[in-house]
């Protein structure tokens, strides 16, 4: 018998199902696990599969958040009398014996979208088969998935502003009432592993990366929606400002669900002044941006490897070496661009507006292949979504789902004087930057006050003119 929401449920006292966690790590508002719970005692269960850790392409930031999380999330887990039962090992053989131990009449899951989960989601499914126990999945890591949102003809959507329209008309998903779980006998006595250090995964870290698992981010969003909501929109673009929720790594995750999201910030806007209004609808069209990359990699997944527009996989990229490692390093003498890199390289996260600076800057003033960007931030980013990423580089390439995008070229000094107009950001992460005015830090070889040499700061690696006219000749050798 279990209790929900004053409502008690019997059920029946035999049937185990897995709740096998994903990017899901939360107890409150998980789809799966609380249909789970509906049913049966519940084995909650994650593998540590090293063959993808090796291969998903995510580093330390990711992994400190994820292996934090897990850990908040069995402590919670024991604190209701249950335990994470956690395997290392290939995914479908650690899955098969733990329904061998269990004695499970099912697996249950959250779904995810990028071809490598599909896959594993896939395989599950004729585990299942096999094993001759039921495989249930869910919707949870996005409001609408990409079947949900189609055309008049029935087709996916490739262009963002229509899609946003046909989204928002769709009703949305409450969040899932909160439910204990039943813990069946068996749990107390099966094996599980400690969790592993980042050194066990070959990684080290000493990132100061944002504070992970379910508490964190339901205290964030909470103050979010009660502080920085109604500014949003007049603040988001403003890297020194902390105007945006930051709550990516959360929702990549799922140690905040995008229910919760949602929902909290519609009904905070709903209450407020109209500009309040204005600002929520703002922000809930960026959640619907991660729900379009979604489904884009869902529906086109060839997008993870080449051009959304295939003709794009044709142009030729300088790809130069020691310009690649002077944009990682933050050396290119670009303070705004420099100051974003050596965020992303100490925390893990990066701000939006410098995101689309920094990769655009990549792609259309060094012309280095997205590829290699969206591969490095990857690494770098507590969270990494592929769908996320992928859309971003993309679009900041202009070899995406944008209607006109190539000739769009940020001006990387243009940028620095509109977002950062006092270089307050650039102080913080290029300290060397200090003694320059703010009508001069955004563009120190221009000032002759200070010697470049005496600030340790580097020429610019390229000159934007230059290098504009010929990212723009590459693309019309394409186009024409
Ligand atoms: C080149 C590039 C790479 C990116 N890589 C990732 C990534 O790996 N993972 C990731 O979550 N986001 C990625 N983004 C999108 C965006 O930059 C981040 O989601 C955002 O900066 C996170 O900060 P926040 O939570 O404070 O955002 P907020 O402004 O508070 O937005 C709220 C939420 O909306 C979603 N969102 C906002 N903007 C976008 C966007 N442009 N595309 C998709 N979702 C968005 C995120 O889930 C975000 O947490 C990328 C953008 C670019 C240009």
């Amino acid at each position: 018998m279990l209790r929900a929401e004053g409502i008690l449920v019997w059920m029946d006292r035999l049937k185990i199902l897995i709740h096998w966690f994903r990017r899901d790590l939360r107890l409150t508002d998980n789809t799966a696990l609380a249909a789970a719970g509906r049913e049966a005692a519940v084995v909650p269960f994650y593998v540590l599969d090293p063959e993808r850790v090796r291969m998903d392409g995510h580093g330390p930031a990711y992994w400190q958040f994820h292996l934090e999380s897990l850990r908040e999330l069995s402590a919670k887990l024991e604190k209701q009398g249950s335990r994470l039962i956690l395997r290392e090992g290939a995914l479908l053989a650690e899955m098969e014996r733990l329904a061998a131990e269990t004695g499970a009449n099912g697996i249950f899951f959250n779904r995810l979208y990028e071809p490598a989960s599909v896959d594993q989601e896939q395989k599950v499914a004729g585990l299942g088969r096999h094993l001759g126990i039921e495989v249930r999945t869910f919707k949870d890591y996005v409001l609408h998935e990409g079947g949900e949102v189609r055309t008049g003809s029935g087709s996916a959507y490739t262009i963002f502003t229509p899609y946003a329209k046909k989204w928002e008309t769709l009703t949305k998903a409450r969040p899932v009432k909160a439910i204990r779980c039943s813990v069946p006998p068996i749990l107390k006595k099966l094996r599980t592993m400690r969790l592993p250090s980042l050194g066990r995964l070959g990684m080290s870290s000493a990132l100061r990366i944002p504070a992970a698992g379910e508490k964190a981010g339901l205290d964030l969003l909470r103050r979010f929606v009660r502080e920085r909501l109604a500014g949003y929109d007049q603040t988001r673009d403003f890297p020194a400002v902390d105007g945006t929720s930051r709550l990516s790594p959360h929702l990549c995750h799922g140690t905040v669900s995008i229910r919760s999201v949602y929902h909290a910030a519609l009904a905070a806007a709903a209450k407020g002044t109209p500009r309040a209004r204005r600002a929520g609808g703002v922000y809930l069209k960026e959640l619907v941006w991660r729900e379009f990359f979604s489904q884009v990699l869902a529906q086109f997944p060839f997008v993870g490897r080449g051009c959304f527009r295939p003709q794009y996989d044709r142009l030729k990229w300088r790809n130069r070496e020691d310009w690649f490692l002077a944009w990682r390093e933050g050396r290119t003498g670009y303070p705004l661009v420099d100051a974003a890199m050596r965020q992303l390289r100490e925390t893990g996260w990066m701000h939006n507006r410098l995101r689309m600076m920094a990769s655009m800057f990549l792609t259309k003033d060094l012309l280095i292949d997205w590829r290699w960007g969206e591969r490095y931030f990857m690494e770098k980013l507590a969270d990494g979504d592929m769908a996320s990423n992928n859309g971003g580089w993309q679009w900041s390439a202009g070899t995406g789902t944008d209607a006109a995008p190539y000739f769009r070229i940020f001006s990387p000094a243009r940028q620095s004087r509109r977002f950062d107009p006092g270089g307050v950001f650039i102080r913080q992460w290029l300290p060397g930057l200090v003694p320059l005015s703010a009508a001069e830090i955004h563009a120190p070889w221009l000032q002759k006050r200070l010697p470049l040499a005496k600030l340790d700061f580097p020429e610019p690696v390229v000159n934007h003119e230059v290098q504009r006219q010929k990212t723009l000749d590459m693309f019309d050798r394409i186009n024409r």
